[in-house]
């Protein structure tokens, strides 16, 4: 039988350089010279030098690190993309990327095109991509997740984590708790003998579940929380490198967050599409962590915040009809035959998604 991905004998990355605390924009000089770079190309997102400010290139110059390239990202196409890489100027020996989604995925693209050593430097914390094994661009006008490598460096300064709004906290939160219902899809994907297993990456994304919700308040606006959310979503990251697939992070529940990014007349953040199909697909696996993903929605205010501006009832079934041939050869809980209607009526008797859909 064919499965779906090959794992076996596969080299595995990690990140060498983790910094991930208050005020490490401005140490970032030093922790490039102790890896002994000294030429880099930056990719900042939009209004991100701003944000970054003057501590941010001072500590490169105090550490004699010169910028020999420096572009700020609007667009993210795979052929604009490979066309800057090809044209940097020689000499630069890491790439660094600054900002959310897309100056991140475009630096990580362009340096492993290059075999470069690239270090993210995420400014928000609103899903796992910063620190997995792929980028999201676009080829040919659409929308494509492409394989490439994991940063060789991640630097994550919580005193710019703190300041963003509460928007990004939530889809962060969201695209954790998928963990739960992504893990389950995978055991029975792995159980019909569609896809291979491995233990070790599962272990990793059940504990990145563990250091975010098991070891203190639900405060989404603590730094205590922060800088878990932080860790959580770069060990999903990772567990996507050990699988050697997104298995560990993404199923049914990812699959209807890509459905609606195509159907949505107004899509939502990621995570936030991703924390309110988690708890759908929870009810619809019988999953035993149901009543964890409705205490983590509540208690963090996630709920709260959805339920001020809900997803579209219509759009909803849409995206259930559509969720399952996203990806062929997919197995998830979507796959089986009676999840539609099953989730018509949740959608209509259940307390949290009347509140999350209508
Ligand atoms: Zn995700």
């Amino acid at each position: 039988m064919r499965l779906n991905q090959t794992y076996t004998n596969k080299q595995i990355d990690i990140p060498y350089l983790l910094k991930i605390g208050e005020g490490k924009l401005a140490k970032i000089g030093k922790y490039l010279s102790d890896k002994e770079f000294g030429n880099i190309a930056l990719f900042l997102g939009e209004g991100m030098e701003e944000l970054i400010g003057d501590a941010f290139f001072a500590g490169l110059k105090a550490f004699s690190i010169k910028t020999v390239f420096k572009e700020t990202v609007t667009g993210i196409d795979l052929e604009s993309v490979a066309h800057t890489a090809f044209s940097l100027p020689a000499g630069v020996d890491a790439v660094i990327g600054i900002g959310g989604g897309k100056a991140l995925d475009f630096a990580k693209y362009a340096a492993y095109l290059l075999k470069l050593p690239y270090v993210a430097v995420p400014t928000v914390m609103s899903n796992d991509g910063f620190c997995s094994p792929s980028v999201s661009l676009t080829v040919s006008g659409k929308r494509k997740s492409v394989k490439s490598g994991i940063p060789f460096g991640v630097v994550i300064d919580l005193n710019v984590i703190k300041n963003t709004p509460d928007v990004f906290l939530y889809s962060g939160i969201g695209d954790m708790v998928s963990k739960i219902t992504a893990l389950r899809d995978w055991k029975e994907a792995f159980r019909k003998g569609t896809e291979r297993f491995n233990d070790f990456a599962s272990l990793m994304a059940y504990n990145s579940l563990d250091i975010l919700f098991l070891k203190h308040s639900f405060d989404i606006r603590s730094s205590e929380f922060q800088r878990s959310l932080a860790n959580s979503l770069l060990i999903s990251g990772l567990a996507m490198e050990i699988a050697g697939s997104s298995r560990p992070a993404s199923g049914s529940e990812h699959l209807i967050s890509h459905a609606l990014d195509s159907i949505s007349a107004k899509p939502k953040p990621h995570g936030v599409q991703v924390g309110m199909a988690t708890y759908l697909c929870a009810l619809l696996q019988n999953n035993e962590n149901l009543a964890d993903v409705a205490s983590v929605l509540k208690n963090t205010g996630f709920l709260a915040f959805v339920a001020q501006d809900p997803f579209d009832r219509r759009e909803i079934e849409q995206a259930l009809k559509s969720a399952p041939s996203v990806k062929t050869d997919y197995y998830t809980v979507l796959s089986e035959t009676d999840s539609f209607d099953r989730a018509l009526s949740f959608l209509n008797t259940d307390n949290l998604l009347k509140q999350m859909v209508k």
